[in-house]
C-alpha cells in the first residue's frame, strides 16, 4: 500500500504523514515513511541543487528533470523495495507536486510532465493521495523555518499551485482524499485514518 500526502507550503504534510504512519505502526503494519525531495543520497544532493536560492538560473525544464530524477531514484531505491517486501509507504510530496508546482505554477505543459514522471517511477501511482488543503497565505504565514523553502516565489505563484492541486484531485476522486487543511491537527488524522482504514489489506 502507498499513501502519498501533497498539498503547498506550510499545509502539514510531515506532520499528518507522521501521525499516520504511527497510527498505522500501532495497528501492527511495517510502514516506511519517506518524502521528496532528497530521501536518497543522490536525493540529498539534488534536493540541495534544487532548493538552491543563489542557484544560477536553473532552467524550468532542467528543474523538472531534477525532481523527476530524485524520484526516479527514490521509487528504485526506497518506495519499489519496500512495497515489494509488503510494508506500507507514507511519502511526504510524490508526483503531483512535480504537476502542482512545475506544471501549473511554473507553467509547463502538465500532460509533458506526467509523461516524464511516469517513466521515471515506472509508472507507479499512489493507491491514496491526500490532499491537505490550505489558502496559499495561511501555509505560508505557518512556516516555521523558511530556510530553504520557495516563500520567495510570487504569492500567485502558490495560488496557481494550489489550484493545480484542487484539479488533480477533482480529476480522479477515487484515489484522492482532500482535506481542509485548517482544521484541527486530529481532527485532520482522524478523518485521514478512516480512509486509510478502507484501502488496507486485512
Ligand atoms: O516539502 P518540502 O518543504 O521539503 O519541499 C521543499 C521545497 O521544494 C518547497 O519549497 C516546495 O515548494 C519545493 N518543491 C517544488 N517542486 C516540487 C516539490 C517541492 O518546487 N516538485
Ligand atoms: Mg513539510
Amino acid at each position: 500500500v502507498f499513501i502519498a500526502f501533497e498539498g503547498g507550503e506550510g499545509a502539514g504534510k510531515t506532520t499528518q504523514a507522521r501521525l499516520a504512519a504511527i497510527w498505522l505502526r500501532d495497528h501492527g503494519y511495517d510502514v516506511v515513511t519517506t518524502h521528496e525531495p532528497g530521501a536518497t543520497k543522490i536525493g540529498m544532493r539534488l534536493r540541495a541543487m534544487l532548493l538552491d536560492k543563489q542557484n544560477t538560473g536553473l532552467s524550468a525544464r532542467a528543474e523538472t528533470l531534477l525532481y523527476a530524477a530524485d524520484r526516479a531514484d527514490h521509487v528504485a531505491n526506497v518506495i519499489r523495495p519496500a512495497l515489494e517486501r509488503g510494508a506500507i509507504v507514507v511519502s511526504d510530496r510524490y508526483v503531483d507536486s512535480s504537476l502542482a508546482y512545475q506544471g501549473y505554477g511554473r507553467g509547463q505543459p502538465v500532460d509533458e510532465i506526467a509523461r516524464i514522471n511516469a517513466w521515471a517511477t515506472g509508472g507507479l501511482v499512489p493507491d491514496l493521495t491526500v490532499l491537505l488543503e490550505v489558502p496559499a497565505e495561511t501555509g505560508l504565514g505557518r512556516l516555521a523555518s523558511p530556510a530553504d523553502r520557495m516563500e520567495s516565489e510570487p504569492r500567485d505563484f502558490h495560488e496557481r499551485v494550489r489550484e493545480g492541486f484542487r484539479e488533480l484531485a477533482d480529476a480522479d476522486p477515487d484515489r484522492y482524499l482532500v482535506v481542509d487543511a485548517s482544521l484541527p491537527q486530529q481532527e485532520i488524522s482522524r478523518i485521514v485514518q478512516d480512509r486509510i482504514r478502507e484501502i488496507l489489506p486485512d
